[in-house]
Order: C-alpha cells, then structure tokens, then sequence
C-alpha cells in the first residue's frame, strides 16, 4: 500500500527543497493535496511565473525581472561611487535589512574555488572591471564572506582593482570566520560595514 505516482513525485520534489526533511515533504504534499483552499495549482503557477519572469540583473546580477535592471540598479536614489561586491543575490537582501549601504552592489554568483571548478571567468568578474572602469573615482567595497575561500577571491580581487583609480575596502570586524554574509544578523553586518578596511 503506497501512493499514487504523482504523489511520490511531489514528495520527492519536496524533499529536494532546502530544510525539509522526508517527513516534512510527506507532510506538505498531503496537506496541499486535502486542503482545497491552500489551492496547490496558485503555488505551481507562482514557481512558473519565478522561473519566466525573473532573471539576473544585466549590469550586477541581483534578482530583476528578465532582461530589465534591478531595482536598486534603476534607482536614483543611490550613490552611484560605490559598488559592494557581494558572493551571492541572497547577500544583497541581507545588507540592505542591515541599511549599512546606499551605493550599488555587484553579485559575484560565487567565490573561487579551484578545487570545484570555479575559476574567475565562472564569476561576474569582467563585468565588475568593466563597471569599475566607467567609475570616476570612488570606493569597492568587498563584502565577500570570510571563509577560505571568500578571502581568496577578495585578494583576487583586490589585485585585479589595483591602479584603477578605485579606494578598494572590505569588510573587517563583526563577521565571524567561517560565516556567510546569508546568515549574519543586521547588527553583525552594519558593525562590519562600520570597521571596513583593507
Ligand atoms: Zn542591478
């Protein structure tokens, strides 16, 4: 005695989801199928609409809708002299709860890591030069978390920013070795925007 196949289908799609365990999959797939009014089919489109609608940000690879500039990248109410360079769209959400920065940011969509096989072409890094060039002057700032790897790229990428005309920062104290910018909590954040340095 088991499931219909669709229904294992779902669970299994529900386990793949971040958090949820065996159980909590079995849970949400029999509690979307019984309760009629959380209407399963509105959930569907909404993942559908996600997956056309929203892409990345053509000039710093935030969330945007397809093909369009972000928000924060449209907006004429930040300061256009300073990019944050961050690993990961997430990154960006988390700083802007912290309220630290008024500037523009720049998603990496990664950190170097050799070992995985991510190299430099694998990160939005010649369209960060390519940004930092059309600067006049100004600040990068290197938000990048401090693990192994995070501290790496940043090195990198301070090389690459050398005599560029650019002051290159990064963060320094309140973020915990080892810690992602994801999960760091707004007080935490606004410190290390406080006590940047190089
Ligand atoms: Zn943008």
């Amino acid at each position: 005695m088991d499931y219909p196949q669709p229904v294992h289908e779902l669970i299994n799609e529900l386990k793949s989801l971040p958090a949820i365990g065996a159980r909590s999959a079995e849970r949400i797939a029999i509690w979307m199928l019984r309760d009629k009014r959380r209407n399963p089919i509105s959930l569907a489109e909404a993942l559908v609409n996600c997956e056309k609608e929203v892409g990345a940000c053509p000039e710093c690879g935030f969330f945007s809708l397809r093909g369009e500039l972000c928000e924060i990248c449209a907006s004429k109410k930040r300061e256009r002299n300073a990019v944050c360079v961050v690993e990961q769209a997430p990154d960006v959400m988390s700083l802007e709860r912290s309220g630290a920065f008024k500037g523009l940011y720049h998603c990496l969509g990664g950190v170097l890591s050799p070992l995985d096989g991510v190299h430099p072409e694998d990160l939005r890094i010649e369209s960060l030069m390519r940004r930092v060039d059309q600067m006049d002057g100004g600040e990068v700032i290197l938000a990048i978390g401090a693990h192994v790897e995070g501290e790496a790229t940043s090195n990198y990428l301070a090389e690459l920013l050398e005599g560029k005309g650019v002051k290159v920062t990064r963060l320094a104290r309140g973020l915990p070795v080892g810690a992602n910018l994801e999960f760091a909590d707004q007080l935490t954040l606004a410190r290390a925007f406080e006590g940047r340095a190089f």
